[in-house]
Formats: C-alpha cells, sequence, structure tokens
C-alpha cells in the first residue's frame, strides 16, 4: 500500500520512524480507522471529531486541520486505488532525545503522524448467516477505554483468548457489568428493544456504534443505553458486534451456550439492511 507520513506519500514499506519515538517507547499516542466503501469514506466527519478528541485527552494538539486531514485521507484513498479499504491513521507524540516519562515540551518535539490503507475483512454471505462464536473474559484493561489509544496489548491479550478458541471476538466483563468487544461494540436485543452499554470510560464510543443507535430510532426500535450485566448475554433474543472494519456481524454462541435460538436474529437483519444502504448512498 501507499502510505503517508509527516506529509509525504510514500510506499508503506519504505516509511521510517525514530526508535526514540514516544509511541514505540510509551505507546504515547492515539489511532482512529475511517472505513472506506467503493473508494467513499463513511461518516469521515465522526471520525475526525473522535481523532480530536483522544489527542485532547492525552494534552496534544491537532497536527492537521480537519479540512488537511479530509483532503489526506481523500489522496491515499485514490493512491491505493480507491475499492473498500480501511484509512489507518496514527498520530504519536513524536521523539525526543530522552525517555521521559512526562511529556516533553511541545516546542521541542515534532509529532509522528502517520497513515496508510488496509484491506477490509470480508465475511462471505454464508458465514453471516450462520452467526458467529464469542467468548467473554475479565476486562483487565485500563481505566480510559474512551481514548483511542495505540496502548492496545491488553486488547491483543484478550483477542488472542477469542482467537485460540476459533471464536470472532472476546465480549469483556467489567465487575460483573458488559463492556465491549477487543475491537467492537456489543449490543443485544430483549423482547425487541435494542440494548447497548453506555459510553464512559469503560467504553470506546464506536462511530457504528453510534450510527446503529440512529438508525434504530429511525426504525423505531425502542434505545436503551444503560449498564448491562454480563449475565443478560446469555438472555438475550440477539446479540451482535459492531465495528467500521465488520460491521455489524451476528453473535449465535457465547463460551459454548447457544444465543436464543442459534440463529442470527430479525432486528439485526433489518438493521443490518439499513446500514448497509447508508455504506452505499
Ligand atoms: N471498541 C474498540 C475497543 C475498538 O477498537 C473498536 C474499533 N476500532 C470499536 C469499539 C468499534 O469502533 P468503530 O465502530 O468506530 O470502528
Amino acid at each position: 500500500p501507499v502510505a503517508w507520513l509527516n506529509g509525504e506519500f510514500l510506499p508503506q514499506s519504505e516509511a521510517r520512524i525514530s526508535p526514540m519515538d514516544r509511541g514505540f517507547l510509551f505507546a504515547d499516542g492515539i489511532y482512529e480507522v475511517v472505513p472506506v466503501f467503493a473508494g467513499k469514506p463513511l461518516a469521515i466527519e465522526q471520525h475526525l471529531i473522535r481523532l480530536t478528541q483522544s489527542l485532547e485527552s492525552i494534552q496534544h494538539p491537532n497536527p492537521l486541520s480537519i479540512e488537511q486531514w479530509t483532503t489526506t485521507i481523500e489522496q491515499l484513498i485514490e493512491k491505493n486505488g480507491g475499492g473498500d479499504i480501511g484509512v489507518y491513521i496514527q498520530v504519536t507524540r513524536g521523539s525526543y532525545q530522552k525517555r521521559t516519562h512526562q511529556f516533553p515540551p511541545l516546542e521541542n518535539t515534532q509529532p509522528t503522524v502517520f497513515m496508510t490503507a488496509s484491506s477490509l475483512p470480508a465475511f462471505s454471505a454464508e458465514a453471516i448467516g450462520n452467526g458467529f462464536h464469542a467468548i467473554t473474559s475479565d476486562d483487565f484493561r485500563w481505566g480510559r477505554c474512551d481514548i483511542k489509544s495505540v496502548a492496545l496489548l491488553g486488547h491483543c491479550m484478550l483477542r488472542q483468548q477469542s482467537f485460540e478458541q476459533d471464536a470472532i471476538e472476546t465480549l469483556l466483563e467489567k465487575d460483573g457489568w458488559l463492556t465491549e468487544g477487543t475491537s467492537s461494540n456489543v449490543f443485544l436485543i430483549k423482547d425487541g428493544r435494542l440494548l447497548t452499554p453506555k459510553a464512559d470510560l469503560r467504553i470506546l464510543n464506536g462511530i457504528t456504534r453510534q450510527l446503529v443507535i440512529d438508525l434504530a430510532r429511525q426504525a423505531d426500535i425502542p434505545v436503551e443505553i444503560r449498564d448491562i450485566h454480563i449475565e443478560a448475554l446469555f438472555k438475550a433474543d440477539e446479540v451482535f458486534i459492531t465495528s467500521s472494519t465488520k460491521d455489524l456481524l451476528p453473535i449465535v454462541k457465547i463460551d459454548n451456550k447457544t444465543v436464543a435460538n442459534g440463529q442470527p436474529g430479525p432486528i439485526w437483519e433489518k438493521l443490518t439492511q439499513t446500514y448497509q444502504q447508508l455504506k452505499s448512498q
């Protein structure tokens, strides 16, 4: 793929940064993934707002204006041939001569700004129609999961657990409460109502999550955004996960227990159809 590093387009394989980069030393940086369908980014404004919020949370100025981000992303999409791709964006606090925990003075550092394109995971209609398996695990991640930080070791360790069990995602529980997946948000359907945990410090407020909530409201599906006990997963009529790169994926088995009748449900089906329409607009 063609990447973009600090103002320059170049082949991804040629991009280089310093080992003194604080992203490398401390995971002192944030990222964003903008999904692109048929060459068109979906909800780019929301992604750029979240990028700005992540930067504000780590006390870092936004290195580009919204217009500069938009133009650069459009150019990157074009240079990568358009189609269905994910645009990966990362901003770190850059490198400094000394490894210090406190942030170095802004005037002495240049952020590292990196973008690249990657293919989106492809799920066959058959796989989606059968539904996916998930497992649950203790959410031992840090206390600021609202920031889209590149410090993802906890996420990786927890995802590895489901990977080793041939499951698509690890659904996380903090003190008995459902939070999210390692790279997705989670929704339940119970008695015709759409339930999802509230977007506090324990989860990343997914853009797909926000789009799905809007679509549900437009379709007059009652939405409840609240604390959800982990056990509610096993009593739900439907469960599905959402992310920019995976859309809405139905979960039909959790910890080897079948969700309802073990088939993707009608409300997931309806929401996924309206989401596909939104993607192709
Ligand atoms: N939670 C976490 C921890 C994630 O990493 C992601 C995707 N990057 C999501 C939720 C879903 O967010 P989005 O819908 O914006 O892709």
